[in-house]
């Protein structure tokens, strides 16, 4: 990555022998490797096959960034730690066993979390960052100081047993938050810890992005950017969907987000204020009962052509304001968008501008979608 490439030592040469037998990869290809600095923030499930390849691989410098310790019920698919291990904390077992692998890497062990203070700092300092964070706020995190930095995010999650990675945040390919521009509600989507894993699906995901990690390393293949694979390890099927930039994406669309915030503290602020929900089978109900309710679709006017729930009136947020006109404060209103997000701005907008019966529908159009339906 760097113009001016290290070189190896003969102990070097020797321990690499099968890659530099490769003639896509060779003694450029290593030099390449050793020339990279690789930001892994999670040293659990994904962190741990993803540091073992890497430091295996010969990549120059490695930090790992975690503030837990090891539990004995991370022994099941967190392999970079040993029962020894248990007690400790995960950045240092892991240090001393990438030590042990290969001498020859450099290994920082950061002990804390990744935050706004110093994710950006952390991030600008390496070439590459390999998220393998469960977290929903460190991921966002992750992914605006990628943007900001200009750096590419090898990205995977696991659920259960299912997985996806992708490589976000290199010129062509979207961010985190274009693939989900806001996080779930605290306590919508259960841990690890809560829902269960199989031990063996963060190996298969964190290897997977060991390996896009290497071949962007080496300038080699083609990455997995701009393509979100999709792992189903019960059925072991394995599939890959086009992803796109949305160019109203915050971060790497319009570049609204300039500084690093953290996105839980946004939500919590969020919630303290939220505009109360209406399901789509109550709003259905209410529709199909001739009940008195005003319904507002808040979408742009591309999205408010291909599909609309019937009765709607269209008010995107863009004009809202000249849309009060019409509407009587004293009944019920309910708007929707596209997911619930912006419906809850529009509506904390209309209570401020004296409509107190104001809702907002749960999910969106598309929970309405998939609910009920949408007649065009
Ligand atoms: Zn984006």
């Amino acid at each position: 990555m760097t113009a001016r490439l290290p070189s190896l030592d003969p102990a070097e040469i020797h321990r690499y022998s099968r890659h530099l037998l490769l003639p896509e990869l060779g003694l450029e290809g290593q030099r390449r490797i050793k020339g990279t600095r690789v930001l892994l923030v999670g040293a659990g499930g994904l962190g741990s096959p993803a540091a073992l390849y890497l430091a295996a691989a010969g990549v120059g410098h490695l930090t790992l960034v975690d503030f837990d310790a090891v539990d004995v019920t991370n022994l099941q698919r967190q392999v970079l730690h040993g029962t020894r291990d248990v007690g400790r904390l995960k950045v240092e077992s892991a240090r001393d066993r990438l030590r042990d692998l290969n001498p020859h890497v450099s290994v920082e062990a950061v002990a804390g979390r990744l935050d706004a203070g110093n994710a950006l700092g952390l991030v600008s300092a390496h070439d590459l960052v390999l998220d393998g964070t469960d977290s929903f706020a460190t991921r966002y995190l992750v992914s605006d100081a990628c943007v900001l930095a200009g750096k590419p995010n090898v990205h995977a999650s696991i659920f259960r047993f299912e997985g996806q990675a992708t490589v976000l945040s290199t010129p062509d390919a979207p961010c985190y938050r274009c693939l989900y521009p806001s996080p779930p509600a605290p306590g919508e989507v259960p841990t690890c810890s809560e829902a269960g894993v199989l031990g063996v699906l963060p190996g298969l995901l964190g290897t997977i992005q060991a390996t896009e990690a290497l071949k962007l390393a080496a300038g080699i293949g083609e990455p997995l950017s701009g393509r979100l694979l999709l792992v189903d390890a019960l059925s072991m099927r394995f599939r890959t969907m086009q992803v796109r930039r949305d160019p109203r994406c915050p971060a790497c669309g319009t570049r609204e987000i300039r500084e690093l915030r953290e996105e839980s503290a946004a939500c919590a602020a969020d919630a303290w204020d939220a505009v109360p929900e209406i399901d789509p089978a109550e709003l259905a109900a209410r529709l199909r009962g001739g009940e008195p309710v005003q319904l507002l679709d808040v979408r742009e006017a591309h999205e408010w052509e291909a599909a609309r729930i019937p009765g709607a009136r269209h008010a995107p947020m863009s004009g809202l304001d000249g849309a009060l006109g019409g509407l009587d404060p004293d009944r019920d209103t309910v708007l929707y968008c596209r997911s619930g997000v912006r419906s809850q701005e529009a509506g904390r907008r209309l209570r401020a501008a004296g409509f107190p019966r104001v809702f907002s529908l749960a999910g969106g159009i598309l929970r309405f979608d998939a609910e009920i339906h949408v007649n065009g």
